[in-house]
């Protein structure tokens, strides 16, 4: 079987290639998926993407009518994907749940800390001899209150590492999970989490009922001064709102890896530009408050390496007309 590989990079190509791949032919394309790019895809059978991927009713329409049957996600978030559409076309959906949460988790714990603790000033600082201590105050992670938002596995992992801390966790939830309440963590409504919370860090899927989870409302309702986190999706944030409660210093501090129009950003060198067209993402850059990563959360070497093997044993799957290990049906 043909596989495209959209928005492939080197170390896509190394995990994925690491892997025993059977009969199947992986063809790695550094184009990211797009209605432009789609026909790109004529002549294989399944299509493999990334979250940067547009897999929208279009391009879903072209790659049918190619004779694509399978878009395999090396991801687990599926919110680019219009899932309606490819079930009315016939075409799978896979993808690689919890292919590690301790990645993302931790990942969202490094921001705490490095903003909490401001790591990035003070390395700067040392770097030109400056060793004094002025604007880098902290404050104890022992004690204060974490809100989590969204606790299947990540944000559960999550929860645990921050318990280890000595916090004091609140959780919401959809659908409440054992293992958290196990943990200690209770279960609150969303004005509670806002309203108590020093830290709220988002782990929920970005689905329409979670668009704008954090806007101008929510923000108006949380703690003077909260530390406000998101490794989950960017649309969960309004960014134009969120640089408002920056301004008037209703946030404290932000940290986020991801961001609503990343898809034009991140994962490419884009030094060379200089300035940029985003004017929102310009101005987040310059609140020294801010910290953001692009979209490394995924991003270990533990975390490759089961969505190397989850992406192959799922298009292995459908190859021998089994169906993919991990298929995305509408309710997921
Ligand atoms: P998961 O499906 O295990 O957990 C998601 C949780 O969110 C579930 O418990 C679900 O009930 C809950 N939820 C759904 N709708 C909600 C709502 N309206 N309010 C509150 N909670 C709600 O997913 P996961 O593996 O923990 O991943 C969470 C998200 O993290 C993914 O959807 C993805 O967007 C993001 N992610 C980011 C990276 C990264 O590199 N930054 C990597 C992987 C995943």
């Amino acid at each position: 079987m043909r596989v495209a590989v959209f928005s492939s990079k080197d170390y896509d190509r190394r995990f994925l290639s690491s892997v025993r791949t059977g009969d199947l032919e992986l063809n790695f394309i550094e184009h990211r998926l797009t209605e432009q790019t789609a026909g790109l895809a004529q002549g294989h059978a399944a299509v493999c993407v990334f979250v940067e991927d547009e897999v929208s009713a279009g391009v879903l329409t072209r790659l049918a009518a190619d004779g694509i049957r399978l878009v395999v996600l090396r991801s687990a978030g599926h919110d680019n994907v219009d899932l309606a559409c490819a079930r009315s076309l016939g075409i799978v959906v896979a993808h690689v749940p919890a292919y590690s949460p301790y990645a993302v988790a931790e990942h969202a714990v490094a921001l705490i800390l490095a903003l909490n603790r401001h790591v990035c000033r003070a390395y700067n600082r040392v770097r030109e001899y400056n060793f004094a201590l002025t604007g880098l105050l902290g404050f104890d992670l022992h004690g204060r209150t974490v809100g989590v938002i969204g606790t299947g596995a990540i944000g559960t992992v999550f929860a645990r590492i921050m318990t280890g801390f000595g916090c004091r966790v609140i959780a919401h939830d959809v659908r409440p999970n054992s293992e958290c309440e196990r943990l200690g963590v209770r279960y609150v409504e969303l004005d509670q989490i806002f309203a108590e919370s020093d830290i709220i860090s988002l782990h929920c899927p970005l689905t329409p009922a979670t668009h704008h989870l954090v806007d101008a409302d929510a923000l108006a309702r949380m703690k003077r001064g909260v530390m406000l986190v998101n490794t989950s999706r960017g649309g969960l944030l309004n960014t134009a709102a969120v640089i408002s409660a920056l301004k008037n210093g209703l946030i404290g501090y932000l940290g986020i890896d991801v961001y609503e129009e990343e898809n034009a950003l991140f994962f490419e060198d884009r030094s060379e530009r200089g300035a940029f067209d985003d004017d929102l993402f310009a101005r987040l850059l310059t609140f020294p408050n801010v910290l953001v990563t692009g979209h490394q959360g995924f991003f270990t070497a533990d975390a490759l390496t089961r969505i190397g093997e989850v992406t192959i044993a799922n298009l292995l799957g459908f190859e021998r007309g089994d169906g993919p290990q991990f298929p995305v049906t509408t309710s997921d």
